[in-house]
């Protein structure tokens, strides 16, 4: 595949255009400044490529393609047309909750597997969100994640999510806009937890990935 990288900076101006969709992206809660971190890369188009499928390979938003390379009709790119496509820097992230890890990320057992870390805290005690984004999911005993409780999904730049469990209470909705270090919930132990302390997750689409080698 032909890949130019022909701009390394933030600097490139972008007009700014309605979105194409009412519905709110998490880019709209990452504030300017942290976005510097992007930039553009060009994809040429080869035989065979439809915009679907360049938004699957670079994981953008085919709306943000549109968008970005001012398409008029989505069906209609042609063999050798450079794309611009957006690349975002991983979120900087901070600790949730301070404190000591009682387990890592990995094996647990014969079979089992940690797919965050565990960080004791008192009932009550504060998670913060970890990186600017945006709440995706905020209840008790969602799909999938019954023994965790009550937990929170944020949605960062990249495809990266950070999930919280066990929590006593979440402040947060779906939808909303968080900070890193907003508060977003507090440590319990709803779901299936022995003793009082946060689960907290990192995952690229959907991926877990080990929060050790991202947070500072
Ligand atoms: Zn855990």
């Amino acid at each position: 595949m032909l890949l130019l990288i022909l701009s390394l900076s933030g600097a490139c101006a972008r007009k700014k255009s309605p979105p194409l969709t009412p519905k709110k992206n998490v880019k709209d809660c990452i504030s300017q400044n942290k976005m510097l971190g992007e930039r553009i890369i060009y994809h040429i188009v080869q035989p065979g490529d439809t915009l679907y499928k360049i938004s699957r390979l670079y994981n953008v938003q085919l709306g943000e393609l549109i968008r970005l390379n001012e398409i008029k009709d989505p069906s209609h790119i042609f063999v050798g047309q450079a794309l611009k496509i957006p690349r975002y820097e991983n979120p900087q992230f901070i600790w949730p909750v301070k404190g000591r890890i009682s387990s890592y990320f990995g094996k647990r057992g014969r079979k089992g597997f940690h797919s965050g870390i565990d960080i004791p805290a008192p009932k009550g005690t504060p998670i913060k969100a970890a990186a600017d984004g945006m709440v995706v999911k905020s209840g008790k005993s969602l799909d999938g994640y019954a023994k965790y409780g009550k937990i929170i999904i944020i949605e960062h730049t990249n495809g990266i999510r950070t999930l919280y469990a066990h929590n006593r209470v979440n402040f947060v909705k779906a939808g909303e806009c968080v900070r890193a270090g907003d508060i977003i919930g507090e440590v319990g132990s709803s779901g299936n937890a022995s003793g009082s302390h946060l689960h907290f997750e990192i995952r690229k689409n959907g991926r877990p990935l080990n929060p050790l080698k991202y947070l500072p």
